[in-house]
């Protein structure tokens, strides 16, 4: 049976932080999150039935935005509709948290529903830092993690590098508090601007150190390496057995339908985008996918990069064969300690991945593009 995952986007946030680059709106009222739910269900139905009806979920996500925010009713809502499509016995279902959100009776009713996934973006273990994020403090996330583990055991933790202003025993807390929450995953990024929306403030990123984030990265590479942890994926850590068999859809090139404000999808080799505001979304959907969904238009040598790209993401890295008209390019980066070759294959180093867009731009610009 044809396996197609399955990404939610709950756009709602209760403040924005002033590094979001996400598509997010403030949740002004009950009535929104009614409507947003009614949108979501037609949407799937609509995406469902282009897709005949048969086909398998093996993964969802919930992502945001915030979607501990919604009410536990939209959650089953939602639940309810997926469910005869999910995959039995094996689903993997990951609700992103705001830690502020976690309690008992959050973490119970959505364990409830089927949930086994936990993503906590707890960013930093520093007071100041997380004030320059406008996040909740460590506290907080302490006591969010605690909660989390009575009733998850599969808890990925967010950290963000480069914060303005941080320093090296900032960032040593951090790493000390990830070794006491002992989580089987942990997701690293660095502070840069790009997604779909500006920052809040302009100078923001202005004051994101990029050579401090640099070497924040590789050291906290090492770090979660020296821990067991396995970096499978350019700002992706596990455990054994705990990478996100959700995002590996996204690097692997398997289908995904993303419903909400801003989801993407990946469907018969073709990528969709929703659009990016709730109000044209609730207002157009009905009339799904003609305005809603826009189908991102590629060329053939774009396709191709975009495969080596995400395979580059990962620490499979991408065959020698794709590479073959650039060799002289696989030699330099070996040469740069940017890559190795692995089984036939080029896998890019730390110090690859902190400048993949660079490597993949040196790609597109080589006789491979022209000839691919
Ligand atoms: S970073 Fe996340 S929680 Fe903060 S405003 Fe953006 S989407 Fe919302």
């Amino acid at each position: 049976m044809r396996t197609v995952s399955l990404y939610v986007h709950i756009p709602f946030c209760e403040r924005r932080c002033p590094y979001c680059t996400f598509y997010h709106v403030p949740k002004t009222d009950r009535a929104m999150e009614t409507r947003l739910v009614e949108g979501l269900i037609g949407e799937f139905r609509i995406a469902g039935a282009d897709l005949g009806r048969q086909f398998q979920i093996p993964t969802v996500y919930f992502g945001g935005g915030t979607p501990s925010l919604l009410d536990h009713r939209s959650f089953e809502i939602l639940i309810d509709e997926i469910s005869p499509f999910l995959t039995a016995g094996s689903v993997e279902i990951t609700v992103e948290s705001n830690p502020e959100d976690v309690n008992e009776r959050l973490m119970q009713n959505l364990s409830g529903i089927g949930v086994n996934r936990l993503s906590l973006g707890i960013q930093s273990m520093s007071s100041r830092a997380q004030n320059v994020l406008k996040r909740c403090t460590p506290r907080s996330n302490e006591q969010a993690v605690r909660i989390a583990k009575r009733y998850f055991q599969n808890i990925s933790l967010d950290l963000l590098l480069g914060i303005p202003g941080g320093t090296a025993r900032e960032l040593e807390e951090s790493l000390a508090a990830v070794d006491r929450f002992e989580p089987q995953h942990v997701s690293v990024y660095c502070l840069e601007p790009g997604g779909v929306i500006p920052p809040d403030t302009d100078d923001f990123f202005d004051r994101v150190d990029m050579e401090r984030a640099a070497d924040e990265y590789l050291l906290v590479c090492d770090r979660l390496r020296t821990r067991g942890f396995g970096h499978y994926e350019v700002s992706n850590f596990a455990r054994s057995g705990f990478e996100s068999r959700h995002n590996k859809v996204y690097w692997n090139g398997g289908e995904y339908l993303g419903i909400g404000p801003s989801a993407h999808s990946f469907i018969e080799g073709e990528r969709y985008s929703n659009v990016p505001s709730i109000d044209q979304y609730l207002a157009e959907w009905p009339m799904f996918p003609r305005t809603v969904r826009r189908h991102e238009v590629r060329g053939e040598t774009e396709r191709r990069l975009e495969e080596i790209m995400l395979d580059l993401r990962t620490s499979v890295g991408t065959p020698l064969d794709r590479l073959k008209c650039n060799p002289r390019l696989v030699d330099e980066l070996v040469d740069e300690d940017l890559a190795s070759i692995v089984e036939e294959r080029l896998v890019l180093t730390d110090r690859g991945y902190l400048v993949l867009n660079e490597i993949v731009h040196r790609l597109s610009g080589g006789p491979w593009a022209a000839s691919a």
